[in-house]
Parts: structure tokens; sequence; C-alpha cells
């Protein structure tokens, strides 16, 4: 979670697309990722010369557009949603990044991974509570010294708190075993940050 007195004077983005694609996803309740998650990503994928990326979870192409903007990589997103997956296509042609940024409009279960090639970086950021599946899935095509981000790790700072409906209940506990999980994942160096939303960055071992 970012301080107030950090967040008051740190980098700024200004970039006039993504302030608007931000501003549009705040406006209709599409959750993207935070300042704090997206400068994090992005200087992670520079530190670690990360050349291509596997995204699940696309929403409007935000972190898509973004990471593709700022990095000299090739960007491979999934999303599941027809909707969603339409506005990305939009928001990437206008940015002129169809070049830089495959779409996949398929639920990320379901597709045959081993299709997609390998990456450097797997960014997970689709449904909350199937992160474990999703983990286990594609980190069989992270390159050999690949990078595993996951986003949202305390849900709005919900997690570990008590709640009255059952549903969001559920969802909170397996964001939980999720933590849990990946800590203990022993093919990779794995720590839970503080960052936006919470972040596990997860290091395949060699
Ligand atoms: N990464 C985006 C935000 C993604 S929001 C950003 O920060 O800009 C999560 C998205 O995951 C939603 O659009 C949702 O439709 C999608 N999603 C959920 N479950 C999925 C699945 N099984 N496969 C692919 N996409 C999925
Ligand atoms: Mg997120």
């Amino acid at each position: 979670m970012e301080n107030e007195y950090l967040k008051n004077i740190n980098y700024k983005e200004t970039n006039t697309l993504l302030v608007s694609l931000k501003m549009s996803a705040l406006e209709n309740n599409v959750p993207i990722i935070t300042d704090e998650g997206i400068n994090f990503l992005n200087q992670i994928i520079k530190l670690s010369n990360v050349k291509n990326i596997l995204e699940i979870g696309t929403a409007i192409g935000y972190s898509a557009i973004s990471m593709a903007l700022k990095n000299n990589v090739r960007v491979t997103s999934i999303e599941k949603s027809k909707e969603m997956y339409q506005k990305a296509k939009k928001n990437i042609k206008e940015a002129l990044l169809e070049e830089k940024i495959s779409l996949i409009n398929k639920d990320a279960l379901e597709l045959d991974e081993k299709k997609l090639g390998m990456f450097d970086l797997i960014f997970i950021d689709a449904a909350k509570a199937q992160s474990i599946k999703f983990f286990n899935k594609y980190k069989t095509i992270l390159n050999e010294t690949g990078i595993i981000i996951t986003d949202n790790l305390l849900f709005h700072d919900l997690v570990n708190q008590e709640v009255k409906d059952r549903n969001l209940r559920q969802l909170l506990r397996k964001i939980d075993n999720f933590n849990k999980f990946v800590v203990l994942e022993k093919d990779f160096d794995t720590y839970l940050y503080q960052i936006g939303d919470g972040m596990s960055l997860s290091i395949k071992r060699k």
C-alpha cells in the first residue's frame, strides 16, 4: 500500500493514452493494476531483461499496453470475456501496438498452453480464486530464468478479514490459500510484497 507522502511526490504517468485508459477503467469499475503495481512490473521487466511476457487477464489492456509501451517486449495476453477482449483490441489498435501485443479471447484454464511458446515473465491477474491453477498450468511454459508475478494477494485489504458474504469469504479463503501455496513452491524463490493490492514475485530456481 502506497504511503501518502511518497504517493504525492512520486513519478506520475504522463502518457495521455495510459492516463485516459486508467480514467475510463475507474469510471467503468474495471479493476486495473495500481500505479505502484505497474511501476513495479515495468521495473522488474527492465532489470531482468524480459523479452516475452504472458499476461493472464487483459481487461481493457491497460497493463499490457503499459508494459509494451515502456519496454522492448512482446506481450501475449489472455482474456475470457468477449466484451473486454473487444475493448482491449480497440485500445491496442489506438496505441499502435498491434505488432507487440497479441490477444487471445479464451478461458486461460481451457486453452492449450503448449501452443503459446515460452515466456520470461508470466503475470497472473485473472480470476483470483483460480490463481493456484493458473500458476501450476503456466509455470510449464516459463523460461529457465523466468519470473511469475501474481496480483491482488490482499484483495483490497480484505484477505484475512472477517466478512459476512459467503461467496466473498470463499474467494478470500482461496486467495489466502494461493498466498500460502506460492511461498512454499519449491521450484521458485518467492516473496509476497505489500505493493499495490499485494503482489508476489516468484523467481524460478536454477
Ligand atoms: N491486467 C489488467 C486487469 C485484469 S482484470 C490490468 O491490470 O490492466 C481481470 C480480468 O481477467 C478480467 O477482465 C476477467 O474477465 C479476466 N479473467 C477472469 N478469469 C479468466 C480466465 N479464466 N481466463 C482468462 N481471463 C480471465
Ligand atoms: Mg490486478
